[in-house]
């Protein structure tokens, strides 16, 4: 056996990219699956975000540039921020990356180490825990209860924290849960962690896709915490730009000074076609955000409406955010099948994709093994279908 890196030989692989792999496997097979398990828009990318990128490529804009994108970039992500989030940041303290995949990775091996610990409330993004990892920190896995609407408290996160706590991730709305986090909700953790002086990473991939009022953003709410705090986002989810891999940073200058050095030697600059289409995303009409937003409420109504009929699955909280319900599944965990217990989320996945051909994520590497996630960023016609399939296998399957 070749013998790899260790912590490479240890990472997992991402949840959400196999489920979805091994849907497109099966209906490539011929198998008619219906994925619940994208964690992308179904939309297509605006056209003039399109055409931005087209004429980019016809003025011979395909070269490299500055590692963390191009100054217009740079600008357009200051006036992004202060736009959608009121908060002020220089062209010195923001640059882009290959995704925000990649930004939040270079910014979590740029500020944690061995011996540090970084707090993550659960259910949180697979890919948290294994970016940690990777940097040489321990990840602290801190679930936020159900019974709290998947929200970390301020008690919670006090009874966290320890010596050795360097940092924390928030992502709000959550991936998996939907949950938003609402302004005094923010004010009441953000004094336990002014107090802790950690660091404070916002993942904003998100931050439009809400469905009852918008996301606050925590800097906004305390401006004290911007100085330890690191904003992470990615115009993958607001602009249906999933393939085109821009995502972007901001924060104290000495770190992104770090990150990008971190970039330089690792990947180098975003791709020079999308940092143009950005510019065009970022700084072009917003309209096409609202009209998605408004398709996914429909969808998210839709899909909370058919989770609370199934028999096995419960969703007490509405979520409020992002596209994904993630519904308990406890009473179908006894449930034989194939001759044995269903077991866990990942279980109950499985068996649906077998029986209902449906696909959705278990929750074990969301850290909630007795949930599932679904994804409605398809169709009313493949989410109608879907549940009716997902309900005639589970009422079959508890007698219901
Ligand atoms: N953060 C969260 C919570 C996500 O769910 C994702 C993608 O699924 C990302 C960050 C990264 O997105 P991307 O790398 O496409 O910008």
């Amino acid at each position: 056996m070749i013998k790899l890196n260790r912590r490479v030989a240890e990472l997992r692989p991402s949840a959400t990219m196999a489920a979805e792999a091994r849907a497109t496997e099966l209906k490539e097979a011929g198998v008619d699956v219906i994925s619940l398990a994208a964690g992308e828009p179904d939309f297509d990318t605006p056209e003039r975000i399109k055409k931005a990128a087209g004429q980019a490529m016809g003025a011979g804009q395909t070269k490299y540039t500055p590692v963390g994108g191009i100054s217009r970039l740079k600008q357009a992500i200051c006036l992004k921020l202060k736009r959608d989030n009121e908060l002020d940041y220089e062209t010195a303290e923001v640059m882009a990356s290959a995704g925000g995949k990649q930004g939040a990775f270079n910014a979590i091996a740029s500020l944690f180490d061995e011996g540090d610990e970084v707090i993550i409330p659960t259910p949180a993004w697979v890919s948290f825990a294994e970016m940690v990892r990777l940097s040489g920190a321990e990840p602290k896995l801190v679930p936020a209860a159900e019974a709290h609407g998947f929200r970390l408290t301020a008690d919670d996160l006090r009874r966290a924290l320890n010596a050795k706590s360097r940092g924390i991730i928030i992502n709000s709305p959550c991936n998996p849960t939907g949950a938003v986090y609402g302004e005094d909700h923010l004010r009441a953790i953000s004094q336990v962690l002014l107090e802790a002086g950690i660091w404070v990473l916002c993942d904003d991939v998100y931050e439009h896709m809400t469905y009852e009022a918008r996301a606050p953003h925590l800097f906004k709410i305390e401006p004290r915490l911007k100085e330890r705090g690191i904003v992470l986002n990615s115009l993958s989810k607001t602009y249906a730009m999933t393939g085109w891999r821009l995502g972007i940073l901001a924060g104290p200058r000495e770190v992104v000074t770090a990150v990008s050095r971190l970039q330089g030697q690792n990947s180098g600059n975003p791709n020079s076609i999308a940092q143009a289409a950005a510019i065009e995303a970022l700084t072009g009409t917003q309209d096409e955000v609202a009209v998605m937003v408004g398709e996914f409420r429909t969808r998210r109504n839709f899909v909370v409406e058919r989770i609370r009929s199934l028999p096995g699955f419960s969703l007490p909280n509405v979520p409020d955010g992002a596209f994904y319900a993630f519904p308990n599944v406890t009473p179908l965990l006894a449930a034989k099948w194939k001759g044995q217990a269903l077991a866990d989320g990942d279980g109950v996945a499985r068996m649906l994709l077998d029986e209902a051909q449906v696909a959705l994520v278990g929750g074990n590497d969301f850290g909630a093994p007795e949930h599932v996630r679904i994804s409605y960023a398809t169709s009313m016609t493949n989410l109608r279908e879907a549940f009716d399939r997902v309900e005639r296998v589970v009422r079959k399957m508890l007698g219901a």
